[in-house]
């Protein structure tokens, strides 16, 4: 039987870990093949307080595991497939059917968040094939090469920058004419000579057979249609709740969120959820880190009173 079994290894999981092994509790990582969570795709982290110079996002997470590990933290690589949260312990399996099952004393959530897909009709079928959801993986493979952007947001912008690394030009198309991205962002991106607008312009689909050619546009003004011809479409269209696994068993918003409320509890006692999973204002690393504190402290209170300790 486990004290806690944290699901999800992004920064939030990580803190957690760090924070309930430093209390002697001995947790259960279960970090999924994902591990890392998004920092994982990022490049420079600039705003996490304490790196003057900036970090690499996945260097970050190996310095969170190790932390972590330090303290006693024991992880699993698999994907949790299946959790029973409706008697104690509770019930958290990996792997198929027969896969391991753990018991539980306390649970909790930190599964993230992931790219959102515009939903065209090839955008699926052209995956990984001139469509992709990341800069970071990805950007190295378009040297030298046109490549179009389809966001206004922070991510957008941030992934753009990046390819201009590489990419002999950028074509960001935006639905409307500003941009929700932050002031610091924009400037950056307005500034970039190899970055260009396509405003008030859906995607409507991504043309190619066997890689990504061209693009079908509307200009949402004018209701015009055209043929953009690109190399590469990058999707930065914000990040959807990494949430099936608790359908119907814990509550969320409508967007699939995980409602958490006085600290980072759930509307299970013992079960507490941190980071992008109950959080889609901040989204930030070290909003991530902060909440998987939270969540920890709550756990170890739980586990301390009456009848579970
Ligand atoms: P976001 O802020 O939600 O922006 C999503 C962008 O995609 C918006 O511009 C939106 O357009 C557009 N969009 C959404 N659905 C679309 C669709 N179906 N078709 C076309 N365009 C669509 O998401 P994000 O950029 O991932 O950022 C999320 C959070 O993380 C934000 O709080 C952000 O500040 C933060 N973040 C910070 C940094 C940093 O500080 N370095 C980096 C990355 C992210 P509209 O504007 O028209 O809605």
């Amino acid at each position: 039987m486990e004290n806690i079994i944290i699901i999800g290894g992004g920064p939030s999981g990580l803190t957690a870990a760090i924070y309930t092994s430093r209390a002697d509790l001995k947790p259960l990582m279960i970090e999924g093949y994902q591990a890392g969570g998004q920092l994982m795709l990022t490049t420079e982290v600039e705003n996490f307080p304490g790196y003057p110079e900036g970090v690499m996002g996945p260097d970050m997470m190996n310095d969170l595991r190790k932390q972590a590990e330090r303290f006693g933290t024991r992880f699993l690589t698999k994907d949790v497939t299946k959790v029973d949260f409706s008697k104690r312990p509770f019930v958290v399996q990996v792997g198929d059917e027969n896969g391991e099952r753990f018991e539980a004393k306390a649970v909790i959530i930190s599964t993230g968040a992931s790219a959102r897909l515009i939903g065209l009709p090839n955008e699926k079928r052209l995956m990984g094939k001139g469509v992709t959801t990341c800069a970071t993986c990805d950007g190295a493979f378009f040297r030298n090469m046109e490549v179009s952007l389809v966001g206004g947001g922070d991510s957008a912008l941030e992934e753009a920058n990046f390819l201009t690394r590489f990419c002999s030009k950028v074509t960001i198309i935006h639905r409307r004419d500003q941009l929700r991205a932050s002031k610091i962002m924009q400037d950056r991106a307005l500034k970039n000579p190899k970055i260009s607008f396509i405003w008030d312009t859906v995607v409507e689909d991504v043309l190619g057979e066997k890689e990504v050619q061209a693009l079908k546009l509307k200009n949402l003004k004018t209701g015009e249609t055209s043929e953009f011809k690109t190399a590469g479409l990058f999707v930065a269209i914000g990040h959807e709740p990494n949430t099936q696994l608790f359908k119907g068993v814990i509550d969320m918003d409508e967007n699939g969120y995980i409602k958490t409320r006085d600290g980072m509890k759930t509307n299970i006692a013992g079960v507490f959820a941190c980071g992008d999973v109950q959080d889609h204002v901040y989204r930030q690393a070290i909003t991530a880190a902060g909440s998987g504190c939270q969540a920890a402290i709550d756990a170890e209170r739980y586990l301390e009173s009456a009848g579970h300790s």
